[in-house]
């Protein structure tokens, strides 16, 4: 299989996972005969310096062309300052914008390796395997107006709720379809008691469900919703949320697991290619020191092989490797427990091919 893969490093720590990620691409390539052409394009604080913008028109264009796109994070103190459009950030919602990313993945998987990473009980996290599916491109955080005005004299500020039947039918459809390869359970989660938008979302959710009566489909208030997540997560498979809940949802979830560093994300859309990012953000308090965990960003390829690819094989060999480095005890200074030895971002790249290429030898 030949695939072109958009590269898009940004800032911070970005560049050194993505390159521990590439090089895990490579070894994929290598053993199972496939070709993977890679170009690289500049997105954040790096295209600001470089081209005066977030996200230059080259870089959408790069991205449009290919089949996958890996980025690394975007943003830095050295940019906090500059005005709203200038922000690094503005590149990552406007590529997923441009590319109409609809839907955010984002697998929570707490590894028994790690359980004593969480800051919850032992008992409450191990086995605990969810995936939260955000929507990613309207709701909250792009409805219109959205500004400050003045009325009798007094300063008023608004944000709109906004949705298409189309963009709520089209989100809660994949959380069904994802369901179907899990454990078959979808559970919806708006506020409802008190937003009317909640309200067709829900009435969508039914509508949708009657397609899929081989999976279970419950509503929850996302005030419960975060308080479930922290009681009992094992009850969740695929949750299902509108742009802002599943914002805030995403990131309480992934405490689950104890650290950032192992989150991997994947955001697609219906057509084009998908972009594959690591949940984190571009760490300047650790970049350039070589410190960085690059697991994130390695099991997010290992989502694009499987999300965009097809290559479900090839993304386990990626996903087992991960596990079998944790088991084997490897750790970066993130998820080391006081006292235990740690590895570089390249030494831990180098375990995880290293175990790649075990689990061939041991097939062949
Ligand atoms: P962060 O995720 O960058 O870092 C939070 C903490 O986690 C830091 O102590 C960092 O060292 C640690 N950490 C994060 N990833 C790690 C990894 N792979 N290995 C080891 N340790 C890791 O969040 P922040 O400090 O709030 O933000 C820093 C910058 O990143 C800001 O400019 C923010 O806007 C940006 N950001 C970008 C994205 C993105 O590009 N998707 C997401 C979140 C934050």
């Amino acid at each position: 299989m030949k695939k072109k893969i958009t590269v898009l490093p940004g800032d911070g720590i970005g560049p050194e996972v993505v390159q521990s990620a590439v090089n895990v691409l490579d070894t994929v390539a290598d053993q199972f005969g496939h070709e993977f052409e890679y170009s690289y394009a500049k997105i954040g604080g790096v295209a600001i310096d470089e081209e005066n913008s977030p996200l230059p028109s080259e870089t959408v264009r790069v991205c449009k062309e290919s089949d996958g796109i890996l980025l690394g994070a975007v943003g830095g103190p050295k940019w906090d300052t500059l005005p709203g459009d200038m922000r690094p950030e503005k590149g990552l919602l406007g590529i997923r914008k441009e590319l109409n990313l609809f839907a955010n993945l984002r697998p929570v998987t707490a590894f028994d390796s790690l359980i004593e990473a969480s800051t919850l009980r032992k008992e409450v996290v191990k086995g605990v395997d969810l995936m939260i599916l955000r929507e990613l491109t309207s709701g909250l955080y792009f409805g219109e107006p959205k500004e400050r005005r003045e009325e009798n004299g007094e300063q008023v500020v608004v944000d709109t709720l906004y949705y298409k039947r189309s963009e709520i039918e089209r989100i809660i459809k994949q959380a069904f379809e994802l369901a179907r390869v899990r454990r078959k359970k979808v559970t919806s989660v708006d506020k409802a008691n008190v937003l009317e938008s909640s309200r067709v979302w829900r009435e969508v959710a039914e509508e949708v469900g009657k397609q899929y009566p081989d999976i279970e489909l419950e509503h929850m208030l996302v005030d419960n919703a975060a308080m479930q997540l922290i009681r009992d997560p094992k009850q969740f498979d695929v949750l299902v949320t509108e742009n802002m809940f599943g914002d805030i949802l995403s990131d309480e979830a992934s405490m689950l697991t104890g650290s950032l560093g192992m989150l991997p994300s994947a955001s697609i859309g219906s057509t084009g290619p998908g972009l594959y990012e690591p949940v984190h953000g571009s760490a300047p308090d650790i970049a350039g020191q070589g410190k960085a965990n690059p697991l994130a960003t390695i099991a997010s390829v290992a989502m694009m092989l499987k999300y965009s690819f097809g290559l479900s094989k090839e993304a386990e060999v990626v996903d087992k490797a991960v596990s079998t480095v944790l088991e084997q005890g490897y750790r970066t200074g993130d998820i080391a427990a006081e006292g235990e030895t740690t590895l570089s971002t390249t030494e831990m790249t180098e375990k995880v091919i290293a175990a790649m290429t075990n689990q061939a030898k041991v097939t062949n």
